[in-house]
């Protein structure tokens, strides 16, 4: 099972084993190859948000959460939406925390949709030979038809810039589920989109293959290294499509005021406190602002190595933003401190071109 590390069982057990033992019919989902093992093991994710939401005891919480989430999905009879919902709730009440409802939802809902045939299957390669395999509800086929043929093309240009694609599959999965209260989900080798994609939503969730899934935070608050990464390689497509270059979108333009809110929550670890701001504005736009100010001050060449270092050398980690600034630190042979504590914990707006 390529992918499954130390990243996915922090503690050195065999916990993701446990897990996946402990879902009734979970061979079933993994039967054609698409729902694959390693999405269960976002367990250092789960656990860091359950205890960020006081509930320490995310093992017992993840296996009852599972359980419930399956088996009211198997009871199940609506549609994909409704399936996330039901399934969602399910874990909730079992105790299996937010994160965890999201992926009991996922397992379950994908699972049972492709057991029951409504989606569309479709296998292809990259340039390069990776297989790519994905699934769109059916009904979402024309619409999502543009984003998806790009994957092959995506997964190549993001291997180019950030070096070697950290798995041994990819492709993509659409669902209809627009209410879940997310659009992607970067869930490892596969990404779940719940609404039809768009190009930036797909470039964002699989650049999360090598920053977020085989390139994993030591805790949630460090999550900017997730979001602000593809957040900025979003802005990076953009320019590789000859759309906006990232300095068009990174200057004192495109931000707020410095009198507004936004600068009050700066996303870094020391400053990401509370749970409710996780997935905050200033998480994806000020995280990418710190790579855009990172790039202008180390110039391009280095920029791109610290990029590739990172994923290279900490392919299946659970890092920190220390460990990110000493790394940019050490390839440029610059100082660097200063520069991410006025871009990333400093409640007030950084200096911008
Ligand atoms: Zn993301």
């Amino acid at each position: 099972m390529p992918g499954i590390s130390k990243a996915q069982t922090p503690d050195g057990n065999d916990l993701l084993e446990g897990y996946a033992a402990a879902v009734e019919g979970y061979d079933e989902l993994m039967a054609d190859g698409v729902v694959r093992p390693q999405w269960m093991p976002f367990l250092e994710h789960c656990a860091g948000l359950d205890a960020a939401a006081g509930d320490g005891d995310h093992g017992a919480t993840m296996v009852r959460g599972l359980r419930a989430a399956h088996a009211a999905a198997k009871a199940a009879n609506g549609s994909a939406g409704d399936l996330l919902v039901v399934a969602g709730a399910a874990f909730a009440d079992a105790g299996g925390g937010a994160s965890g409802a999201l992926l009991g939802a996922l397992i379950t809902t994908v699972g049972r949709g492709l057991g029951d045939g409504p989606y569309d299957l479709t296998t292809t390669t990259t340039a390069s030979g990776l297989p790519v395999i994905s699934a769109v509800q059916r009904g979402l086929e024309e619409a999502s038809a543009p984003t998806m043929a790009r994957i092959p093309e995506m997964i190549d240009w993001l291997s180019e810039t950030l070096g070697p694609y950290p798995f041994d599959s990819v492709g993509a999965i659409v669902v209809d589920a627009p209410d879940v209260g997310f659009a992607g989900l970067e869930t490892q080798g596969r990404p779940v989109l719940t609404v039809v994609p768009s190009d930036d939503l797909m470039i964002h969730e699989l650049s999360h293959q090598w920053f977020g899934d085989s390139v994993s935070v030591a805790s949630w608050n460090e999550i900017w290294l997730n979001e602000g990464f593809a957040s900025y390689i979003e802005a990076l497509w953009f320019a590789h499509d000859g759309v906006i270059t990232a300095d068009q979108v990174y200057n004192s333009n495109s931000y707020p005021p410095p009198e507004d809110p936004f600068w009050s929550k700066p996303p870094g670890p020391d400053t990401l406190t509370d749970p409710a701001d996780l997935f905050g504005a200033p998480v994806y736009a000020r995280g990418a602002m710190t790579l855009h100010a990172l790039r202008l001050e180390v110039g391009d060449d280095t920029f791109f190595e610290i990029l590739r270092t990172w994923a290279a050398d900490h392919a299946d980690g659970n890092l920190t933003t220390v460990q990110f600034i000493a790394l940019a630190e050490d390839i440029s042979g610059q100082q660097l401190d200063g520069l991410f504590t006025a871009l990333l914990s400093t409640p007030a707006r950084p200096a911008l071109d």
